[in-house]
């Protein structure tokens, strides 16, 4: 007999957003895999559970995923859980999970708290379909890059942010993207300082200046997706695609695979096509 690898959400900040579901499954496991064991333990006192703990983070979880994938083999219950929130989203667990799916061992979610779900169901913006970045590469050139290939996403786009980066992440922000684009940051969430704040890519700096309190904390960075005149503007892979396909195929051709290739629109890649020839044939 196997056991069974759950995968349990617990609280982004209120103790209280744990589900009864989680709290059974913590307290009978055999074991429970976690960020911080120390932060976790915080948790499991709070609720009068004694399961033993081990450490599986960012920096072990591939040298530890073979012997938690044993214990799994030898038919004891494990339990995976984060710091806050959903195990593998921003968070470790993902080797793991992996190993597991591919041994065929059950892997159970046992869903609860995401930040990036939390702030999206109170941000106001759109939320039939959107992006989830996560968190921005570190240096401030692959930052930018990064924000513009995604300029003409139409999708709300979801980044987390910490307190040390988030004034280098407006700046980023404010220097790719249109000022006017709808920005909303969720600051501590379910916590005590719980703020939501609605501002604007090129207003938020100002009020964050003019509020240095604020910019303390965690935050859900949610900014509008591009509308579409903004999507009609290619990303430079984008441009980059149709230019090397124009070089070896016909406009028809090159337009239709750089859309399937790019998912750029078919209008808006022809478009390019026919003023790029229109470029070339002003020079010759
Ligand atoms: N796994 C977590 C989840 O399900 O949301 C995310 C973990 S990630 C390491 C931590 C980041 O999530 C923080 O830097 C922040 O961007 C976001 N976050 C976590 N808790 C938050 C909260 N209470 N309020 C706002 N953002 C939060």
């Amino acid at each position: 007999m196997q056991g069974c690898l759950y995968v349990v959400a617990t609280p982004i900040g209120n103790l209280g957003d744990i589900t009864l579901r989680a709290l059974e499954i913590l307290r009978h496991v055999d074991l429970i895999a976690a960020e911080d064991t120390r932060h976790s333990r915080r948790l499991l006192d709070h609720y009068g559970i004694t399961t033993p703990l081990v450490s599986l983070h960012a920096y072990n979880e591939q040298g530890k995923a073979p012997s938690l994938l044993k214990e799994l083999q030898a038919g004891r219950n494990v339990a995976l859980v984060a710091d806050a929130g959903t195990p593998l989203i921003s968070d470790p667990g993902f080797p793991l999970v992996a190993a597991a799916r591919e041994a065929d061992i059950p892997v159970i979610p046992i869903p609860g708290p995401c930040a990036a779900i939390a702030a999206l169901s109170v941000a106001g913006l759109p939320t039939h379909r959107f992006a989830f970045e996560g968190f921005l590469p570190r240096t401030q050139s692959a930052r930018r890059a990064h924000l513009r290939r995604l300029k003409a996403e139409p999708r709300t786009m979801v980044f987390y942010e910490t307190s040390h980066r988030l004034k280098s992440c407006l700046e980023d922000l404010a220097a790719v993207f249109p000022p006017k684009r709808r920005l909303v940051i969720a600051k501590e969430l379910t916590k005590l300082n719980e703020r939501l704040i609605s501002t604007s890519v090129g207003e938020a700096i100002e009020l964050f200046l003019s509020n240095p309190e604020w910019l303390k904390g965690e935050f859900v960075l949610l900014v509008e997706g591009a509308n579409e005149t903004e999507s009609e503007v290619l990303t430079e892979q984008q441009r980059h695609v149709l230019e090397l396909l124009l070089e070896e195929c016909p406009v028809r051709t090159a337009v239709s695979l750089a859309a399937k290739i790019t998912a750029a629109p078919h209008k808006t890649l022809y478009r390019a096509a026919l003023s790029r020839q229109k470029k070339i044939e002003t020079l010759s």
